[in-house]
Protein backbone atom coordinates (compact mmCIF):
# COMPACT_ATOMS: atom_id res chain seq x y z
CA UNK A 1 0.00 0.00 0.00
CA UNK A 2 1.37 3.36 -1.43
CA UNK A 3 2.72 5.45 2.06
CA UNK A 4 -0.16 8.07 2.92
CA UNK A 5 -2.92 5.58 1.23
CA UNK A 6 -4.13 4.60 5.22
CA UNK A 7 -3.45 8.21 6.22
CA UNK A 8 -6.64 9.62 3.92
CA UNK A 9 -8.20 6.27 4.82
CA UNK A 10 -7.91 7.50 8.99
CA UNK A 11 -8.86 10.84 8.17
CA UNK A 12 -12.06 9.58 6.23
CA UNK A 13 -13.00 7.19 8.65
CA UNK A 14 -12.48 10.03 11.81
CA UNK A 15 -14.44 12.13 9.61
CA UNK A 16 -17.76 9.87 9.54
CA UNK A 17 -17.25 8.16 13.09
CA UNK A 18 -18.04 12.29 14.36
CA UNK A 19 -21.41 12.96 12.91
CA UNK A 20 -22.34 9.35 13.24
CA UNK A 21 -22.05 9.51 16.83
CA UNK A 22 -23.81 12.30 17.90
CA UNK A 23 -26.37 11.34 15.79
CA UNK A 24 -26.81 8.09 17.86
CA UNK A 25 -26.18 9.61 21.09
CA UNK A 26 -29.39 11.83 19.86
CA UNK A 27 -31.38 8.79 18.98
CA UNK A 28 -30.10 6.85 22.27
CA UNK A 29 -31.10 9.77 24.67
CA UNK A 30 -34.57 10.37 22.89
CA UNK A 31 -35.44 6.49 23.03
CA UNK A 32 -34.14 5.37 26.47
CA UNK A 33 -35.60 7.17 29.37
CA UNK A 34 -33.18 8.40 31.62
CA UNK A 35 -32.27 5.95 34.15
CA UNK A 36 -29.94 7.43 36.21
CA UNK A 37 -28.39 4.98 38.54
CA UNK A 38 -29.20 4.64 41.76
CA UNK A 39 -25.86 6.24 42.76
CA UNK A 40 -27.25 9.74 41.94
CA UNK A 41 -29.16 11.78 43.75
CA UNK A 42 -32.94 11.95 43.81
CA UNK A 43 -32.86 16.05 43.06
CA UNK A 44 -30.33 15.87 40.30
CA UNK A 45 -31.60 17.15 37.12
CA UNK A 46 -32.55 14.61 34.26
CA UNK A 47 -29.50 13.80 32.09
CA UNK A 48 -29.23 10.79 29.52
CA UNK A 49 -27.46 7.58 30.41
CA UNK A 50 -26.15 5.95 27.38
CA UNK A 51 -24.47 2.55 27.90
CA UNK A 52 -21.55 0.53 25.96
CA UNK A 53 -24.06 -2.07 26.12
CA UNK A 54 -27.45 -0.12 25.09
CA UNK A 55 -25.77 0.82 22.29
CA UNK A 56 -25.00 -2.14 20.75
CA UNK A 57 -21.71 -2.67 21.82
CA UNK A 58 -21.31 -6.34 22.80
CA UNK A 59 -18.71 -7.76 25.08
CA UNK A 60 -16.65 -10.30 24.40
CA UNK A 61 -17.48 -13.73 27.10
CA UNK A 62 -15.55 -16.30 27.77
CA UNK A 63 -17.52 -20.25 27.89
CA UNK A 64 -18.63 -19.39 31.13
CA UNK A 65 -20.17 -16.10 30.18
CA UNK A 66 -17.37 -13.95 32.32
CA UNK A 67 -16.18 -10.92 30.34
CA UNK A 68 -13.35 -11.82 28.11
CA UNK A 69 -9.82 -10.49 29.22
CA UNK A 70 -6.60 -12.21 27.71
CA UNK A 71 -3.65 -11.69 30.82
CA UNK A 72 -1.65 -14.31 28.83
CA UNK A 73 -0.73 -13.96 25.24
CA UNK A 74 -1.40 -16.08 22.24
CA UNK A 75 1.97 -15.51 21.00
CA UNK A 76 5.22 -16.52 23.05
CA UNK A 77 7.73 -15.95 20.53
CA UNK A 78 9.97 -13.26 21.50
CA UNK A 79 12.50 -11.39 19.78
CA UNK A 80 16.03 -12.42 19.25
CA UNK A 81 18.16 -11.05 22.76
CA UNK A 82 19.06 -7.52 22.79
CA UNK A 83 22.24 -5.60 24.27
CA UNK A 84 19.28 -3.92 25.87
CA UNK A 85 17.54 -6.91 27.22
CA UNK A 86 20.38 -7.31 29.52
CA UNK A 87 21.98 -5.66 32.87
CA UNK A 88 25.60 -4.71 32.31
CA UNK A 89 26.92 -7.40 34.30
CA UNK A 90 25.02 -9.65 31.82
CA UNK A 91 26.33 -7.97 28.58
CA UNK A 92 29.80 -8.52 30.53
CA UNK A 93 28.88 -12.16 30.94
CA UNK A 94 27.63 -12.23 27.35
CA UNK A 95 30.79 -11.05 26.10
CA UNK A 96 32.39 -13.45 28.27
CA UNK A 97 31.07 -15.94 26.43
CA UNK A 98 31.57 -14.41 22.56
CA UNK A 99 35.44 -14.48 23.82
CA UNK A 100 35.77 -10.99 24.24
CA UNK A 101 37.28 -8.93 26.97
CA UNK A 102 34.31 -7.54 28.99
CA UNK A 103 34.97 -3.63 28.68
CA UNK A 104 33.18 -3.61 25.25
CA UNK A 105 30.05 -4.34 26.86
CA UNK A 106 30.81 -0.58 28.25
CA UNK A 107 31.39 0.58 24.83
CA UNK A 108 28.48 -1.13 22.87
CA UNK A 109 26.19 0.17 25.78
CA UNK A 110 27.57 4.32 25.38
CA UNK A 111 26.82 3.75 21.10
CA UNK A 112 23.22 2.52 21.71
CA UNK A 113 22.14 4.30 24.88
CA UNK A 114 24.63 7.60 24.33
CA UNK A 115 24.32 7.64 20.67
CA UNK A 116 21.74 5.92 19.68
CA UNK A 117 23.76 4.38 17.32
CA UNK A 118 23.88 0.08 16.22
CA UNK A 119 26.17 1.13 12.76
CA UNK A 120 29.22 -0.87 12.89
CA UNK A 121 30.72 1.89 10.68
CA UNK A 122 30.40 4.34 13.62
CA UNK A 123 32.14 2.40 16.26
CA UNK A 124 35.94 3.19 15.56
CA UNK A 125 36.47 2.40 19.17
CA UNK A 126 35.99 -1.58 18.44
CA UNK A 127 38.46 -3.58 16.57
CA UNK A 128 37.30 -3.57 12.79
CA UNK A 129 37.79 -7.80 12.85
CA UNK A 130 34.58 -9.38 13.81
CA UNK A 131 33.12 -5.71 14.22
CA UNK A 132 30.06 -6.72 12.11
CA UNK A 133 29.64 -10.32 13.87
CA UNK A 134 29.79 -8.60 17.20
CA UNK A 135 26.73 -5.62 16.44
CA UNK A 136 24.44 -8.35 14.55
CA UNK A 137 24.63 -10.45 17.65
CA UNK A 138 24.17 -7.63 20.41
CA UNK A 139 21.89 -5.38 18.36
CA UNK A 140 19.66 -7.80 16.54
CA UNK A 141 17.13 -5.68 14.32
CA UNK A 142 14.06 -5.21 16.39
CA UNK A 143 12.02 -2.35 15.08
CA UNK A 144 11.68 -1.18 11.63
CA UNK A 145 10.08 1.77 10.66
CA UNK A 146 6.66 1.37 8.57
CA UNK A 147 5.48 5.30 8.74
CA UNK A 148 6.35 8.46 10.53
CA UNK A 149 2.87 11.05 10.42
CA UNK A 150 3.55 14.56 11.83
CA UNK A 151 1.23 16.97 13.05
CA UNK A 152 1.51 20.05 15.16
CA UNK A 153 3.47 22.01 12.91
CA UNK A 154 6.33 18.58 13.23
CA UNK A 155 6.10 19.17 17.07
CA UNK A 156 3.78 15.31 17.45
CA UNK A 157 5.22 12.88 15.47
CA UNK A 158 3.52 9.81 15.33
CA UNK A 159 6.07 6.36 14.27
CA UNK A 160 4.50 3.22 13.17
CA UNK A 161 7.15 -0.21 13.58
CA UNK A 162 7.07 -3.27 12.44
CA UNK A 163 8.94 -6.12 14.95
CA UNK A 164 10.38 -8.92 13.62
CA UNK A 165 7.45 -11.71 13.69
CA UNK A 166 5.87 -9.10 11.23
CA UNK A 167 3.52 -7.97 14.46
CA UNK A 168 3.12 -3.08 14.23
CA UNK A 169 3.08 -1.23 17.14
CA UNK A 170 3.78 2.55 17.30
CA UNK A 171 4.59 5.20 19.41
CA UNK A 172 3.91 9.00 19.92
CA UNK A 173 6.28 11.54 20.52
CA UNK A 174 5.74 15.15 21.87
CA UNK A 175 7.03 18.40 22.26
CA UNK A 176 6.16 20.17 24.90
CA UNK A 177 7.58 23.70 26.25
CA UNK A 178 10.45 22.21 29.02
CA UNK A 179 9.76 18.71 28.19
CA UNK A 180 9.77 16.17 25.09
CA UNK A 181 7.42 13.03 26.07
CA UNK A 182 7.06 9.58 24.19
CA UNK A 183 4.34 7.74 24.85
CA UNK A 184 5.43 3.81 24.32
CA UNK A 185 3.76 0.67 23.62
CA UNK A 186 4.28 -2.24 25.63
CA UNK A 187 2.17 -4.89 24.40
CA UNK A 188 1.21 -6.00 20.45
CA UNK A 189 -2.78 -5.17 20.91
CA UNK A 190 -3.96 -5.09 24.30
CA UNK A 191 -6.26 -8.16 26.28
CA UNK A 192 -7.89 -5.65 28.22
CA UNK A 193 -11.19 -5.42 25.67
CA UNK A 194 -12.25 -1.39 26.45
CA UNK A 195 -14.90 -0.53 24.58
CA UNK A 196 -14.08 2.89 23.44
CA UNK A 197 -10.43 2.26 23.06
CA UNK A 198 -8.99 1.23 19.25
CA UNK A 199 -6.33 -1.05 20.78
CA UNK A 200 -8.87 -2.89 23.06
CA UNK A 201 -10.74 -3.18 20.67
CA UNK A 202 -7.88 -5.30 18.56
CA UNK A 203 -7.52 -7.75 21.39
CA UNK A 204 -3.81 -9.13 22.34
CA UNK A 205 -0.79 -10.76 20.26
CA UNK A 206 1.79 -10.49 22.64
CA UNK A 207 4.17 -9.51 25.04
CA UNK A 208 6.55 -6.86 23.55
CA UNK A 209 10.58 -7.57 25.31
CA UNK A 210 12.12 -5.41 27.55
CA UNK A 211 14.03 -4.13 24.11
CA UNK A 212 11.58 -3.83 22.28
CA UNK A 213 10.16 -1.15 24.83
CA UNK A 214 13.12 0.54 25.35
CA UNK A 215 14.26 0.51 21.31
CA UNK A 216 11.21 2.88 20.71
CA UNK A 217 13.14 5.91 23.44
CA UNK A 218 16.43 4.68 21.62
CA UNK A 219 14.98 5.41 18.11
CA UNK A 220 12.93 8.84 19.30
CA UNK A 221 16.45 10.06 20.09
CA UNK A 222 18.21 9.28 17.36
CA UNK A 223 15.20 11.06 15.48
CA UNK A 224 15.54 14.42 18.00
CA UNK A 225 19.34 14.28 17.69
CA UNK A 226 19.29 14.67 14.05
CA UNK A 227 16.99 17.34 13.98
CA UNK A 228 13.88 15.48 13.21
CA UNK A 229 11.22 16.53 15.71
CA UNK A 230 9.89 20.56 14.88
CA UNK A 231 11.00 22.96 16.71
CA UNK A 232 14.69 21.63 17.86
CA UNK A 233 16.68 24.14 19.52
CA UNK A 234 19.30 22.64 17.27
CA UNK A 235 20.67 19.06 15.93
CA UNK A 236 22.93 16.86 18.42
CA UNK A 237 26.71 18.46 18.09
CA UNK A 238 28.50 15.29 18.85
CA UNK A 239 26.31 14.02 21.09
CA UNK A 240 26.79 16.81 23.10
CA UNK A 241 24.16 18.35 25.17
CA UNK A 242 21.44 16.78 22.40
CA UNK A 243 17.75 17.19 23.18
CA UNK A 244 15.85 14.20 23.92
CA UNK A 245 12.89 12.51 24.99
CA UNK A 246 12.87 13.44 29.03
CA UNK A 247 9.52 11.99 29.67
CA UNK A 248 7.83 8.47 29.22
CA UNK A 249 4.32 7.58 29.43
CA UNK A 250 3.05 3.44 29.31
CA UNK A 251 -0.03 5.19 27.21
CA UNK A 252 0.91 3.48 23.85
CA UNK A 253 -0.72 0.18 23.05
CA UNK A 254 -0.74 -2.47 26.17
CA UNK A 255 -1.88 -3.10 29.36
CA UNK A 256 1.65 -2.17 30.89
CA UNK A 257 0.62 -4.37 34.07
CA UNK A 258 -0.29 -7.08 32.43
CA UNK A 259 3.81 -7.31 30.89
CA UNK A 260 5.01 -6.87 34.48
CA UNK A 261 8.50 -8.59 34.43
CA UNK A 262 9.61 -6.83 30.96
CA UNK A 263 7.81 -3.57 31.76
CA UNK A 264 9.84 -3.33 35.01
CA UNK A 265 12.98 -4.30 33.33
CA UNK A 266 12.92 -1.64 30.90
CA UNK A 267 11.90 1.44 33.26
CA UNK A 268 14.71 0.12 35.16
CA UNK A 269 17.11 0.25 32.32
CA UNK A 270 15.47 3.63 31.52
CA UNK A 271 16.52 5.17 35.04
CA UNK A 272 19.77 3.05 35.52
CA UNK A 273 22.71 6.20 34.69
CA UNK A 274 24.34 5.79 30.98
CA UNK A 275 25.93 3.71 29.73
CA UNK A 276 23.75 0.71 31.68
CA UNK A 277 20.57 2.83 30.47
CA UNK A 278 19.44 6.01 29.48
CA UNK A 279 20.18 8.01 32.81
CA UNK A 280 16.10 9.03 32.83
CA UNK A 281 14.42 10.03 35.71
CA UNK A 282 11.72 7.52 37.62
CA UNK A 283 9.77 10.63 38.44
CA UNK A 284 9.28 11.48 35.00
CA UNK A 285 8.11 7.65 33.80
CA UNK A 286 4.54 7.16 34.37
CA UNK A 287 2.77 3.72 34.17
CA UNK A 288 -0.69 4.04 33.54
CA UNK A 289 -2.33 0.71 34.19
CA UNK A 290 -6.68 -0.15 33.78
CA UNK A 291 -6.34 -1.47 37.72
CA UNK A 292 -4.62 -5.05 37.92
CA UNK A 293 -4.91 -4.32 41.34
CA UNK A 294 -2.42 -7.10 43.09
CA UNK A 295 0.30 -5.71 40.35
CA UNK A 296 -0.33 -1.99 41.49
CA UNK A 297 1.09 -3.50 45.38
CA UNK A 298 3.49 -5.20 43.36
CA UNK A 299 4.45 -1.91 41.71
CA UNK A 300 4.38 0.03 44.89
CA UNK A 301 6.64 -2.25 46.61
CA UNK A 302 9.59 -1.72 44.17
CA UNK A 303 11.76 0.55 44.76
CA UNK A 304 11.38 2.79 41.97
CA UNK A 305 9.58 6.21 41.90
CA UNK A 306 7.49 6.40 39.07
CA UNK A 307 4.57 8.50 38.48
CA UNK A 308 1.41 5.89 38.87
CA UNK A 309 -1.78 6.43 36.81
CA UNK A 310 -4.94 4.50 36.91
CA UNK A 311 -7.37 4.96 34.19
CA UNK A 312 -10.98 4.65 36.32
CA UNK A 313 -13.12 6.19 33.72
CA UNK A 314 -16.30 5.58 36.11
CA UNK A 315 -16.90 6.23 39.86
CA UNK A 316 -19.60 3.18 40.23
CA UNK A 317 -18.97 -0.51 39.71
CA UNK A 318 -22.20 -0.23 37.63
CA UNK A 319 -21.10 1.71 34.83
CA UNK A 320 -17.52 0.24 35.00
CA UNK A 321 -18.24 -3.09 34.60
CA UNK A 322 -19.64 -2.15 31.14
CA UNK A 323 -16.59 0.25 30.09
CA UNK A 324 -13.71 -1.39 31.46
CA UNK A 325 -14.02 -5.44 31.05
CA UNK A 326 -11.47 -5.95 34.19
CA UNK A 327 -13.67 -4.13 36.70
CA UNK A 328 -15.48 -7.63 36.66
CA UNK A 329 -12.40 -8.64 38.38
CA UNK A 330 -11.08 -5.90 40.76
CA UNK A 331 -13.81 -3.41 41.07
CA UNK A 332 -13.65 0.58 41.69
CA UNK A 333 -13.25 0.64 45.54
CA UNK A 334 -10.41 -2.07 45.04
CA UNK A 335 -8.47 -0.13 42.18
CA UNK A 336 -8.87 3.11 44.57
CA UNK A 337 -7.55 1.58 47.25
CA UNK A 338 -4.75 -0.04 45.68
CA UNK A 339 -3.72 3.33 44.32
CA UNK A 340 -4.02 5.05 47.72
CA UNK A 341 -1.35 2.22 48.70
CA UNK A 342 0.70 3.61 46.19
CA UNK A 343 0.91 6.65 47.62
CA UNK A 344 0.93 5.78 50.39
CA UNK A 345 3.87 3.13 49.90
CA UNK A 346 6.05 5.16 47.63
CA UNK A 347 4.51 9.55 48.65
CA UNK A 348 4.11 9.67 44.79
CA UNK A 349 0.72 11.78 44.13
CA UNK A 350 -1.15 9.88 41.67
CA UNK A 351 -2.88 10.56 38.44
CA UNK A 352 -6.63 9.34 37.86
CA UNK A 353 -7.73 9.10 34.02
CA UNK A 354 -10.98 10.18 32.90
CA UNK A 355 -12.06 10.05 29.22
CA UNK A 356 -15.05 12.02 29.42
CA UNK A 357 -17.67 10.62 27.08
CA UNK A 358 -20.92 11.89 26.39
CA UNK A 359 -23.81 10.77 28.47
CA UNK A 360 -22.29 7.75 29.63
CA UNK A 361 -19.40 9.13 32.22
CA UNK A 362 -19.67 12.66 32.82
CA UNK A 363 -22.66 13.54 34.64
CA UNK A 364 -22.20 16.05 37.41
CA UNK A 365 -22.98 13.13 40.37
CA UNK A 366 -20.19 11.10 39.36
CA UNK A 367 -18.04 14.61 39.69
CA UNK A 368 -19.17 14.44 42.93
CA UNK A 369 -19.38 10.45 43.63
CA UNK A 370 -15.63 10.19 42.05
CA UNK A 371 -14.36 13.37 44.60
CA UNK A 372 -16.26 11.51 47.54
CA UNK A 373 -14.50 8.67 46.92
CA UNK A 374 -10.93 10.53 46.44
CA UNK A 375 -11.54 12.84 49.54
CA UNK A 376 -12.59 9.47 51.94
CA UNK A 377 -9.06 7.85 51.23
CA UNK A 378 -7.23 11.62 52.47
CA UNK A 379 -6.26 14.72 51.06
CA UNK A 380 -3.25 15.82 48.61
CA UNK A 381 -3.08 12.27 47.29
CA UNK A 382 -4.56 12.47 44.06
CA UNK A 383 -4.83 14.37 41.11
CA UNK A 384 -7.64 13.98 38.13
CA UNK A 385 -6.95 14.06 34.71
CA UNK A 386 -9.78 13.96 32.73
CA UNK A 387 -9.61 13.57 28.73
CA UNK A 388 -12.15 14.22 26.20
CA UNK A 389 -13.11 11.19 24.58
CA UNK A 390 -10.96 10.68 21.26
CA UNK A 391 -12.65 9.02 18.52
CA UNK A 392 -11.71 5.83 17.16
CA UNK A 393 -13.00 3.62 14.16
CA UNK A 394 -16.49 2.55 14.54
CA UNK A 395 -16.32 3.59 18.02
CA UNK A 396 -20.02 5.55 18.47
CA UNK A 397 -19.34 7.67 21.41
CA UNK A 398 -17.83 11.56 21.17
CA UNK A 399 -16.68 13.71 23.84
CA UNK A 400 -18.32 15.53 26.29
CA UNK A 401 -19.71 19.34 25.32
CA UNK A 402 -17.27 21.58 26.29
CA UNK A 403 -20.15 22.89 29.28
CA UNK A 404 -20.62 19.88 30.72
CA UNK A 405 -16.37 18.96 30.80
CA UNK A 406 -16.19 22.45 32.40
CA UNK A 407 -18.72 21.84 34.76
CA UNK A 408 -17.08 18.05 35.76
CA UNK A 409 -14.02 19.72 36.08
CA UNK A 410 -15.49 22.76 38.39
CA UNK A 411 -17.19 20.09 40.77
CA UNK A 412 -13.56 18.08 41.35
CA UNK A 413 -11.69 21.24 41.95
CA UNK A 414 -14.46 22.42 44.05
CA UNK A 415 -13.86 19.44 46.00
CA UNK A 416 -10.76 19.76 46.27
CA UNK A 417 -9.02 17.61 43.90
CA UNK A 418 -6.56 19.25 41.88
CA UNK A 419 -8.24 18.40 38.35
CA UNK A 420 -6.19 19.52 34.88
CA UNK A 421 -7.92 18.59 31.55
CA UNK A 422 -5.39 16.77 29.38
CA UNK A 423 -4.30 18.09 26.19
CA UNK A 424 -4.57 15.01 24.11
CA UNK A 425 -2.08 15.75 21.30
CA UNK A 426 -2.12 13.62 17.66
CA UNK A 427 -5.72 13.52 16.88
CA UNK A 428 -5.12 14.48 13.30
CA UNK A 429 -2.75 11.33 13.31
CA UNK A 430 -4.84 8.80 15.11
CA UNK A 431 -1.89 9.37 17.42
CA UNK A 432 -4.39 10.22 20.51
CA UNK A 433 -5.08 8.33 23.61
CA UNK A 434 -6.95 5.21 22.70
CA UNK A 435 -6.64 5.88 19.07
CA UNK A 436 -3.95 3.58 18.58
CA UNK A 437 -4.83 0.57 16.18
CA UNK A 438 -1.21 0.49 13.89
CA UNK A 439 -2.51 -0.42 10.68
CA UNK A 440 -0.53 -0.29 7.71
N1 LIG B 1 -3.70 0.08 29.27
C1 LIG B 1 -3.28 1.25 29.95
C2 LIG B 1 -2.54 2.24 29.09
C3 LIG B 1 -3.02 2.53 27.69
S1 LIG B 1 -4.16 3.76 27.31
C4 LIG B 1 -4.47 1.94 30.60
O1 LIG B 1 -5.59 1.55 30.32
O2 LIG B 1 -4.25 2.81 31.41
C5 LIG B 1 -3.77 5.28 28.02
C6 LIG B 1 -5.01 6.05 28.44
O3 LIG B 1 -5.85 6.41 27.33
C7 LIG B 1 -5.90 5.25 29.38
O4 LIG B 1 -6.33 6.05 30.43
C8 LIG B 1 -7.06 4.89 28.48
O5 LIG B 1 -8.19 4.55 29.20
C9 LIG B 1 -7.20 6.14 27.66
N2 LIG B 1 -8.02 5.97 26.47
C10 LIG B 1 -8.28 4.83 25.80
N3 LIG B 1 -9.08 5.06 24.76
C11 LIG B 1 -9.34 6.40 24.75
C12 LIG B 1 -10.09 7.25 23.90
N4 LIG B 1 -10.73 6.78 22.84
N5 LIG B 1 -10.12 8.57 24.21
C13 LIG B 1 -9.45 9.05 25.28
N6 LIG B 1 -8.72 8.30 26.10
C14 LIG B 1 -8.67 6.98 25.85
Amino acid sequence: MPPGAVERENFSLYETIVPMSSHKSSTVSSAVPSTAPAAAPSDAPVRPQVRPAAEGWQQAVTTEGRPLLQFKSPRVTQPPVHLADLSLAERQEKLKELGLPAFRAKQLSVHYFQHYTTDPERMSDLPKAGREELVDALFPKLLTEVKRLATDKGDTIKFLWRLFDGSLVESVLMRYPGRITLCVSSQCGCGMNCPFCATGQAGLTRNMSTAEILDQIVQANRVIAEGGLGGSRRPAEAGQDAERVTNIVFMGMGEPLANYKRVMAAVRRMAAPAPEGLGMSARNITVSTVGLVPAINKLAAEDLPVTFALSLHAPDDELRDDLIPVNSRWKVDEALDAAYNYYRTTGRRVSIEYALIKDMNDHPWRADLLARKLNQRGRGWVHVNPIPLNPTPGSIWTSSEPAVTREFVDRLSAAGIPTTLRDTRGKEIDGACGQLAAAE
